[in-house]
């Protein structure tokens, strides 16, 4: 038995399909040539992700406008935004750097995804010759597009998340059917949940434990078996190289993060300040049964919102401190966040998005490298 490890789901777009993502916005060139680009992508994002050694990879999400937004619309500027929505919704999030990133507005019922992860993977699986992983969106994330007060005309909240749960519970399914060998959940706004940010409402309305419990409603319609492949991903956020909620205590989120009976989760915790503390939390928290599954706890061991490499000495070194608090047994290593949730995206700190992938690269070769160390220096 050996540590695994997986990545969480997204590269940085190269600068060219962020030109197409543009140009088909302004309305200069069709779906068919921005669909080109995005193929070609995903392509070079497989090839080059399996040349890092990796044992499972992603397409690097190539096709979505973001993690979050893929069910709802094509871009982030807005086009080919799903029925019964209009773009000017909260606030996702406010990040340290200034900018943020907004969702749309449910204006009525009922709610559906027009895409899901599996259109996706299924015309990105036939470029990969490892095992393939799909991130979905979270039930949770996706609440927020219901006004944060009153109810909708004709349509309550309690049918929104009805209707919610189950497109997230269809979303896993249809990616697993599609032949993902791993499903994680994109779940970033569960930290977020406890900033309490003035400028950003929802954040202050302590919405931590619904988020648990609605992501719970869909988790819990899998098998104990099914859910040893289905993971919960937890960060601080990452976009333009900045963060949104790493001023939030782990030790707000971890108690009740674990309380999702999901078979794994990954973790950022290579840019924490005091990283033992929070593998402490992590050994104290996480659970050997959930429901019938052993959590397996992925630790980040890789930034990907700095430009600097980290060696594989650092990765095994921080693997090895780990398995101190997380028994061997259920620890993994991954990145901290996916290099680049949002499909629009410059990567100021590397200077370039093309530049970022680069080093995307090198930090998977790395993680996969590091991780092969702590194996040996553990008897693994
Ligand atoms: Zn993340």
């Amino acid at each position: 038995m050996s540590i695994p490890t997986e990545n969480v789901g997204s590269l940085p777009r190269p600068a060219t399909l962020q030109q197409a993502i543009a140009a088909y916005d302004a309305g200069t060139i069709g779906f068919d040539d921005l669909a080109a680009q995005q193929d070609a992508a995903c392509k070079d994002s497989i090839e080059r992700m399996e040349a890092t050694g990796a044992p499972i990879v992603s397409d690097g999400e190539q096709r979505a406008s973001s993690f979050a937004t893929y069910p709802i619309t094509d871009t982030l500027a807005g086009t080919g935004l799903a029925d019964n929505l209009a773009g000017d919704g909260q606030y996702f999030a406010i990040f340290d750097d200034g900018h943020h990133r907004q969702l749309p507005r449910l204006t009525g019922g009922p709610f559906r995804y027009k895409t899901f992860a599996s259109d996706y993977l299924s015309k990105s699986i036939p470029y990969a010759t490892k095992p393939m992983k799909q991130a979905v969106i979270a039930p949770s994330m996706l609440s927020l597009l219901y006004p944060l007060d009153g109810s909708l005309d004709g349509y309550t909240r309690e049918q929104f998340l009805s209707d919610l749960c189950d497109e997230a519970e269809k979303d896993i399914r249809q990616a697993f059917a599609a032949g993902a060998a791993r499903v994680s959940i994109d779940f970033t706004e569960g930290r977020l949940a406890s900033k309490n940010d003035p400028r950003n409402p929802w954040t202050g309305r302590h919405m931590l434990e619904q988020f648990i419990e609605l992501n719970n409603r869909v988790i819990d319609r899998f098998s104990a078996q099914e859910r040893v492949d289905i993971g919960v991903h937890t960060c601080p956020g990452g976009d333009m190289d900045s963060v949104h909620s790493l001023d939030v205590d782990y030790a707000e989120l971890l108690p009740s993060m674990f309380q999702m009976n999901a078979g794994y989760f990954l973790m950022q915790l290579a840019s924490e300040k005091d990283k033992e503390r929070v593998y402490k939390l992590v050994g104290e928290h996480s659970r050997d049964d959930a429901n019938g599954v052993p959590q397996v706890c992925f630790i980040g061991v890789i930034d990907p919102l700095n430009p600097t490499v980290e060696t594989p000495e650092q990765v095994a070194d921080d693997l090895v401190t780990a398995s101190r608090y997380i028994p061997k047994e259920r620890l993994g290593a991954t990145d901290d966040c996916g290099f680049s949730p949002f499909s629009v995206d410059d990567k100021p700190k590397h200077g370039s998005p093309d530049f970022a992938r680069d080093v995307a690269f090198q930090k998977i070769t790395a993680r996969v490298q590091g991780t092969e160390i702590a194996n040996e220096r553990l008897g693994l």
